[in-house]
């Protein structure tokens, strides 16, 4: 892999475009086959299906994974009895429940153990987790499988008002334009009539040509990372050389906040529609039209748990809990997967779909912060309210009363926001906090260019309680 990566980075930009074309012509095989268009029908076919219909399908999924995972996976070949699983039916969940939490520390500890006969099937797709937090773990998934989750990825662009055969631009944290030859930070992909922006140059010099490029290329949509995406929102509305208008803006992979929506909506004059999923594979939350967060029931069970292990009632956020239903090479039973969310009070979407619906979604337990008179503190976009000029901001703490804060300056940035931004900080983590405020060129991405509002280097355990949390709107 190394050395393909050192031979795509002396190659001419034209062959490294046709390098990007290939893979591009090779995951479009990979995506798009046999087990896409089964999926994909039975998802037209159950998109409106009634909340009892879909329960039954899921439930139906669920005991084949249970039979599956008990019979074949070393790991929950003790901790699934095959006795429980005929219990389980629609409205009587009481059997799965009593089956024990996987914790992310059990796979990291034991991967191979999570496999499927205790090996990778013929056929299988590796993929490494980022190792943001920890030790990258490998993960496998089945033939089929990642053909099957992007029949989810292209009904949730369909209600976006997209397809996969449209013109889109695309951030990536892959290094697709390497050196800084000709400040050409992307590659075009013309298997998948993509547009492929590199996450890695992104700055306040290059944020002109991305511009410039996008407006070019003409995209219906444009897929990413929130924070890439807002940068250059933030960029667009100052600099009005470049007027773009993008119908649809997919965004995943980090939190998106809603200042952040409203920023892309302006800058762009079109639409975001969030997605919520993991490497892992476990779920698939998407955005409606309506902007609810549904989780679709085929795709996985969804949980959100007390700290003492029982379900949360809407509208109090507690522990995710997911079971993939789509991944049998790889299955994960119950498994916490860091991230905290609340259900919604509604239980019917003005978009007709009966799946249920996630009224907010947490940052990951990694991006908390620690105050001595608070304790852990989730959930940092209130620190940024009311600042102007400033274009990025990252929290890094090292210590439980010392905070640093990384901050990249857009033009019109002045002393004031600096004010501005420490007082709320204070508010929010206590005036105890001792802050040290540094105006940085640009923030570093993390593995696979995902940017990370918090970097916690602090013990984080325990996790505080979640009783009682008051829910942030979304
Ligand atoms: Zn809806």
């Amino acid at each position: 892999m190394k050395q393909l990566e050192s031979i795509y980075a002396c190659l001419p930009e034209w062959l490294q475009d046709i390098a990007v074309t290939a893979q591009g012509a090779l995951y479009c095989r990979q995506r798009f086959g046999a087990a896409f268009r089964e999926e994909y029908a039975l998802l037209k076919a159950t998109e409106k299906a009634s909340a009892l219909q879909l329960e039954l399908l899921q439930v139906s999924r669920l005991r084949r994974m249970l039979t599956h995972a008990a019979a074949t996976v070393p790991y929950y070949r003790q901790r699934i009895p095959f006795a429980a699983i005929p219990a389980l039916r629609a409205g009587d969940w009481a059997a799965f429940q009593a089956i024990p939490v996987t914790e992310k520390a059990d796979l990291r500890q034991n991967p191979n153990a999570f496999l499927a006969g205790g090996r990778s099937p013929r056929g299988a797709i590796r993929w490494n987790t980022s190792g943001t937090t920890g030790t990258p773990i490998q993960l496998v998934y089945a033939p089929g499988s990642v053909s099957r989750q992007y029949a989810y990825v292209e009904c949730y662009r369909e209600q976006a008002g997209v397809t996969r055969f449209d013109r889109r631009a695309q951030f990536t944290g892959k290094m697709i334009a390497p050196g800084e030859h000709n400040r050409r930070y992307w590659r075009y992909d013309w298997a998948s009539r993509a547009l492929m922006l590199s996450t890695v140059h992104l700055d306040e010099t290059s944020i002109p040509h991305y511009l410039k490029a996008i407006q070019q290329w003409r995209p219906r949509y444009l897929t990413g990372y929130p924070s890439a995406i807002t940068l250059l929102a933030h960029h667009a509305l100052r600099d009005r050389r470049f007027p773009i208008e993008i119908p649809a803006i997919l965004t995943s992979a980090e939190t998106l906040m809603p200042e952040q929506r409203d920023l892309i909506e302006s800058a762009f004059s079109g639409r975001v529609y969030d997605q919520y999923g993991q490497t892992e594979m476990q779920s698939f939350w998407f955005e409606c039209r309506y902007r609810r967060m549904h989780a679709h029931p085929l795709f996985g069970v969804t949980e959100i748990l007390r700290p003492n292990g029982q379900p949360a009632p809407p509208g109090e956020t507690g522990d995710v809990v997911l079971t993939g239903l789509i991944n049998t090479a790889m299955p994960l039973i119950r498994y916490r997967i860091g991230d905290r969310a609340a259900w919604s009070g509604d239980d019917r979407c003005p978009c007709g779909r009966a799946m249920p619906m996630v009224e907010v979604i947490e940052g990951r337990r990694e991006d908390y912060l620690f105050s001595p008179q608070r304790g852990w503190v989730g959930r940092m976009d209130p620190a940024l309210k009311g600042v102007s000029g400033v274009l990025e901001c990252q929290f890094i703490q090292h210590r439980p009363n010392e905070l640093q804060v990384l901050c990249v300056a857009a033009p019109d940035y002045s002393p004031l926001a600096r004010i501005q931004l420490e007082k709320n900080l204070l508010e929010r983590l206590g005036d105890q906090m001792r802050i040290d405020f540094r105006l940085v060129q640009q923030i570093p991405r993390g593995a696979n260019g995902k940017f990370r509002t918090v970097v916690c280097y602090l013990d984080r355990e325990p996790f505080p309680q979640s009783s009682g949390r008051e829910v942030p709107s979304r």
